[in-house]
């Protein structure tokens, strides 16, 4: 019996050991991939804007242009620079949470008011277009970050806005232990068969009306600050009709 005993032990640990071999591949497989992408991402987003900047600046320095022309060049490199700028926090953003370099505040948050910040910072930078709000009475107030979540609001919001069209959402109600937030739209949706990689950092569904430039960082941004506040983010689509796109946090309440 203690033979047989022994050798069960044996048994359970070399699949202990398989298992664990089989997780560091794939740490080592994502770790391999993001690098990849990194490195993609550098010389792609990060080219473009520069050329754009350059051929400007050089334009502005040898020709005698109208007023008007060097308006618009002016403008066009602040704009560049502008995306440059959001992009390399974008890539720090993604770096500080890889290497666990983000450390968030955990202090008692009222979800109503940091609901309402994303709908009035909405209403600004998108006026006409109505952001609903939809939170129950009494909600607990979760420990969490209030910076990061307005960032990860932020993002969800600007998401909704820039790929639908109709009105934008934002619920907060208790699940059980749970409080949940969402950010609900009726754009066109992502197709199911990228569901499960929209959280990727690079990642971007292939649309041929290619509505609007992007990084494919947003959202991944978004996955890793929630994750370092201790919650956890999933996306719905369709909600209705074949229709609509809704992303939910949840939080320890
Ligand atoms: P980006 O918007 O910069 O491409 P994100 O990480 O924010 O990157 O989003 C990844 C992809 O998911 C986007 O390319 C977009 O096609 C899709 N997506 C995100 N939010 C929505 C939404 N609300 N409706 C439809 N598609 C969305």
């Amino acid at each position: 019996a203690l033979e047989a005993l022994v050798d069960q032990a044996v048994v359970a640990l070399e699949r202990a050991r398989l298992v664990e071999a089989a997780a560091r591949d794939r740490a080592r497989g994502e770790a391999e991939a993001l690098r990849t992408a990194l490195l993609t991402s550098l010389g792609h987003d990060l080219r473009t804007p520069l050329t754009v900047i350059r051929g400007a600046a050089e334009t502005l320095r040898v020709s005698n242009l109208p007023e008007a022309t060097r308006a618009d060049l002016l403008l066009s490199i602040e704009e560049e620079a502008t995306r440059l700028a959001r992009w390399m926090s974008a890539i720090l953003d993604i770096v500080r949470l890889e290497t666990g370099q983000l450390t968030p505040r955990r202090e008692p948050l009222a979800l109503r008011e940091a609901l309402e910040n994303a709908a009035a910072r909405a209403e600004k930078i998108h006026p006409g277009r109505p952001v609903v709000l939809e939170v129950a009475d009494g909600l607990p107030r979760p420990r969490l970050d209030p910076s990061l979540l307005d960032r990860v609001l932020e993002n969800l919001v600007d998401n909704a806005l820039k790929y639908a069209e109709g009105r934008v959402r934002l619920g907060a109600r208790r699940e059980g232990a749970q409080v949940a937030l969402t950010v609900e739209d009726d754009g066109p949706g992502i197709p199911p068969a990228d569901l499960p990689r929209v959280f990727d950092a690079f990642f971007r569904v292939h649309r041929p009306d290619s509505v609007a430039a992007g990084s494919g960082l947003g959202l991944s941004i978004c996955k890793g600050l929630v994750g370092a506040m201790g919650g956890r983010i999933a996306a719905e689509s369709p909600i209705a009709e074949g229709r609509g796109t809704r992303i939910t946090l949840r939080f320890p309440a």
